[in-house]
């Protein structure tokens, strides 16, 4: 599979690895917007949330959980953070393996652009 997040999940590709267990890898987004910036996937390739599916809903719910897990960890989770899945091109999404984005730091505005 030539993919991106499942290189850096299975560390063909180096990144800064945040959190790590058999089903979920968060690392350091490689160009951050904001002081946080996490990308949280699932080892397993799925493409966009558009496959999730009642098998997934644990996993996918797993990727949350670790998100509120390292927001906690880095002092973020009182101020609050933002948690984003881009779904296709109109979003942005620009990695078609799943990940959510954990953003905090700062202040985020609303809508977003
Ligand atoms: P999206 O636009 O929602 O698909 O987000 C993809 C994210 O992956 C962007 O925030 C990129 O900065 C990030 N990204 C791309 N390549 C890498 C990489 N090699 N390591 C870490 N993050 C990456
Ligand atoms: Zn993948």
């Amino acid at each position: 599979m030539d993919c991106l997040f499942c290189k850096i999940a299975a560390k063909e590709i180096p990144a800064e690895i945040a959190f790590e267990n058999e089903r979920v890898v968060a690392f350091a987004d490689i160009n951050p917007q904001a002081p946080t910036h996490l990308q949280i996937i699932p080892r397993e390739h799925i493409a966009s949330t558009l496959e999730v599916e009642p098998a997934r809903r644990e996993l996918i719910g797993e990727l949350v959980e670790v998100a509120a897990e390292l927001a906690r960890e880095r002092g973020i989770s009182d101020e609050g953070y933002r948690l984003v899945f881009n779904t296709g091109g109109a979003a942005g999404q620009s990695v078609y393996h799943i990940h959510l984005h954990l953003l905090g730091g700062r202040s985020f505005g609303w809508p977003p652009g």
